[in-house]
């Protein structure tokens, strides 16, 4: 059975349709990411799979035994407050709350599972640092153990890069990768499309035309490349 079924899915904000007629599955060990022009309803859709957001129409079922409180998630750093005033170990292990009932106090498993993921990112030596003194990388590896004190199973990410310089771009999506490899299901929203041909399995197009598909059938059909095109020519004139 699959993860995530998306069945005849329109999304929006009222009655405003923003997307309509998604039909399309995500597997265990998918790593789908979500492209299309800036504000073609990428982070709505993200939202809605969040549960923050109610379809307009169809639905989102969750199957492979993922409850939907086990989504881990890293939002756009345009959405964190940079300033938070809590510690790096705070912040990771404020991604267990999902799992805790109006609980104050963390278990002991839970500070493990913190320590544990904190080693994974490589910051331990950061865990007790004020999470406003770190750097955008460095904040995205705190964010991403948060997200892995959520889950085990599926991480969404809304552009994990963006702000952040080429060697750092480059070792997150090189983390984000060696995730997907032990087993975690991906899906991000990129506006880099480079990226998103070299590490994921599928490839979800959104706006006036929409494809969902596996990365080899994008570049195959007219959405594709005509997208690619584009992204070329911008990048020539940038
Ligand atoms: P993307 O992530 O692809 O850039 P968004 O999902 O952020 O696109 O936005 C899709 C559309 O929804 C845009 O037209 C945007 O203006 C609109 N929109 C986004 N957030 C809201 C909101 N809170 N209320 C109403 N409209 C919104």
């Amino acid at each position: 059975m699959a993860l995530i079924t998306v069945s005849n899915l329109s999304i929006g904000y009222d009655s405003r349709e923003i997307l309509k007629d998604l039909d399309f599955q995500i597997h265990m060990g998918d790593y789908l990411c979500i492209v299309g022009e800036n504000g073609s309803g990428k982070t709505t859709l993200m939202k809605t799979f969040l549960g923050l957001k109610d379809p307009i129409d169809g639905q989102i079922l969750f199957g492979d035994g993922l409850h939907p409180n086990e989504i881990g998630y890293l939002p756009q750093q345009t959405l964190i407050q940079s300033d938070f005033p809590a510690s790096v170990k705070e912040i990771v292990l404020s991604g267990c709350l999902g799992h805790s009932k109006n609980r104050i106090f963390y278990t002991k498993e839970e500070r493990l599972l913190a320590d544990k993921n904190i080693k994974k990112m490589g910051i331990s030596h950061l865990k007790n640092q004020s999470f406003s003194t770190l750097s955008g990388g460095q904040k995205q590896r705190v964010l991403l153990a948060r997200a892995l004190c959520a889950t085990k199973k599926i991480i969404l990410l809304d552009e994990p890069v963006a702000g952040l310089d080429p060697r750092v771009t480059s070792d997150m999506y090189k983390l984000i990768h060696d995730l997907n490899k032990q087993g975690i299901t991906i899906i991000m929203i990129s506006h880099d499309v480079g990226c998103a041909l070299k590490y994921a399995s599928h490839i979800l197009h959104i706006g006036e035309n929409t494809f969902f598909g596996t990365k080899k059938e994008y570049l195959q059909s007219n959405v594709g490349r005509i997208f690619l095109a584009e992204q070329e020519e911008y990048a020539r004139n940038a």
